[in-house]
């Protein structure tokens, strides 16, 4: 499942698809719901029925950096990687580890945090706003 909006992997999340890259989070309903995504909705119904059959499995649900009431600067980016569905290939994404809680990192955040920092190197603290949902989620870097 790739991201209509950059076409980079989307991860799937409980009930949801988040995009590794611009951050972007579209309900499994916004594949179902378009008549051209048709492939994307066998992927859905196929991962429902998988899903039901693994009952005891609760899968690992990562939050997002937006989440977080102050972030420091300091903290560990961990670079973490999983296997596409689509052609078996690796690719990658970044989280932050707060409370042993993962929170993703979209590569946006990561931008707009660098171009803040150059401006301003002694930066300690920062908070991430998202505005939108689906194709018009925006993250906002704000100074504290
Ligand atoms: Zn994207």
């Amino acid at each position: 499942m790739k991201c209509p909006r950059c076409q980079a992997l989307l991860l799937e999340e409980t009930g949801y698809w988040n995009c590794a890259d611009c951050g972007s989070a579209y309900n499994s309903s916004y594949f179902t719901n378009r008549e051209d995504q048709k492939l994307n909705q066998q992927e859905v119904n196929q991962m429902a029925t998988i899903g039901k059959n693994a009952q005891d499995y609760v899968p690992p649900q990562t939050l997002n950096i937006s989440e977080l009431e102050s972030v420091s600067v300091n903290i560990e980016l961990e670079e973490k990687s999983g296997i596409k569905k689509e052609d078996g290939k690796e690719f990658h994404y970044n989280v932050i580890v707060v409370d042993e809680k993962e929170y993703r990192v979209p590569n946006s955040v990561l931008k707009n945090l660098k171009a803040i920092m150059e401006e301003k190197p002694d930066l300690k603290n920062f908070k991430v706003k998202k505005t939108g949902e689906g194709y018009n989620t925006e993250y906002t870097v704000i100074e504290l």
